[in-house]
């Protein structure tokens, strides 16, 4: 699935760009009504968004750290769904606010709402103090995954560990197509905003519903194995200050919770051998240390090699080439897009100095992109041979999406 989103991203923009028609000319004097923008939504309900996201956020902490009631958590994420999910269908959101952080960030006049940094922060300042409780019950696209595990089968370490990267390679591309003001890739292939607005293009319903029949038996995929926020997510979690923990008092080593997890997050006592392992492990960590230059220096390259082909999501980039390599293309009435760029006040040399500055900041973001990509693999090998002494069950901060089955398996309840 990581793979199918990989490529629909990277396809230019005009291939899912809906057909438009010339209006007809009515012979009865019909004509036709001036098109009118909604109202922006007002202010004090955008900020009353805000609150209700921290309630979510505040109580959720509270359910898992102090109250351990993973029945709360779950009628709580109930709630979320049907407030983020289908009342404000999917927007505004978290998961997509990075793109429009990192936009305001490259483009001036580009301006970004404090709805959209509240949105973009307070899930990472959360996670940062209580782990991933905004995952657990108030991101409408983890509950209605969450909701629809069935019969939930694990996934092998080294795949959910590999597949793993995805979500960072995901965001520095979200991150490159933002900042190049070419597209917010995140929100355009949301696999669930259909299912939440009941109505969407026809591939982003099947992948919806792909995510969706996968989830029943590989729980939370889009969780685990796309979403770019969650990346963001899964650092500041693994620095979090206080944390959901199985048992409440002492582990008693029973291993009942061992299995309860659908996600795999679940650290199991370290092996002695393993712990004691000193010297091998510090072998290939310092080697695979060494490593991380020449692997941001490949990853670099080889993406900036493509930023030719990236760039063409960009639409000024994609009409460019095409006038330029297939000029008859004027002449055609149906080329919609084409007829309405030679309608407008802009000139050919205008369009393509214009895809130039845009194609040369791709060059440069995409080097950064790559570098970044090899930056990641550099410390995922790394970060095998870093081996911290576990002597109970705990949940890995990183992964776990403070969702409390665990807590409920748990013997010890006092
Ligand atoms: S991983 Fe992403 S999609 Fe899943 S719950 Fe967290 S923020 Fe939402
Ligand atoms: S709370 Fe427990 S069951 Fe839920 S994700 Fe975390 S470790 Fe897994």
């Amino acid at each position: 699935m990581p793979l199918l989103l990989f490529v629909l991203t990277a396809l230019p923009a005009e291939t899912f760009s809906q057909q438009r028609f010339p209006a007809p000319e009515f012979e009865s004097g019909y004509e036709l009504p001036e098109v009118t923008t909604p109202e922006p939504r007002p202010l004090t309900l955008e900020y009353g968004d805000v609150i209700v996201l921290l309630g979510f956020l505040l109580i959720t902490s509270w359910l898992a750290i102090k109250k351990r009631s993973r029945q709360w958590i779950l009628w709580l994420s109930v709630g979320a769904l049907l407030y983020f999910g289908f009342w404000r269908e999917g927007c505004i959101c978290s998961v997509g606010s990075v793109q429009n952080m990192v936009l305001s960030l490259s483009d001036p006049a580009y301006a970004v709402s404090y709805t959209v940094i509240a949105f973009f922060m307070l899930p990472l300042i959360f996670s940062l103090s209580f782990g991933r409780v905004f995952c657990a019950s108030a991101c409408p696209l983890g509950v209605i995954q969450d909701l629809v595990i069935v019969r939930p089968v694990k996934v092998p370490v080294w795949v959910q560990k590999s597949l793993g990267m995805f979500p960072f390679v995901y965001l520095a591309l979200a991150l490159l197509y933002a900042a190049t003001g070419t597209d917010f890739i995140i929100c355009r292939y949301d696999p669930f905003v259909g299912i939440f607005r009941m109505g969407a293009e026809f591939h982003l319903i099947i992948l919806g519903i792909s995510f969706l029949l996968t989830g029943m038996f590989v729980a939370r995929p889009y969780c685990r194995f796309v979403c770019p926020y969650g990346a963001l997510l899964k650092v500041t979690s693994m620095f979090s200050k206080r944390h959901l923990s199985i048992t409440p008092n002492q582990c008693i080593q029973c291993k009942l919770c061992a299995d309860s997890c659908p996600f795999g997050a679940i650290d199991k006592p370290t092996p002695d051998k393993l712990v004691h392992d000193i010297k091998g492990r510090t072998g290939k960590f310092m080697l695979y240390a060494a490593l991380i230059p020449l692997l941001m220096l490949v990853g670099g390259f080889v993406l900036s090699s493509s930023h030719v082909f990236l760039s063409k999501a960009h639409p000024d980039v994609y009409l460019a080439h095409l006038l330029i390599n297939e000029p008859a293309v004027m002449e055609d009435p149906d080329n919609l897009d084409v007829q309405t760029f030679m309608g407008s006040d802009r000139t050919i040399d205008e369009l393509v100095e214009s895809a130039g500055t845009i194609q040369s900041g791709f060059y440069t973001g995409s080097w950064l992109t790559g570098a970044f990509i090899g930056l990641v693999a550099g410390l995922f090998l790394i970060s095998q041979y870093i081996v911290r002494r576990r002597t109970d069950y705990e949940p890995n901060r990183g992964d776990c999406y403070s969702c409390g089955r665990c807590m409920k398996y748990c013997p010890v309840q006092k």
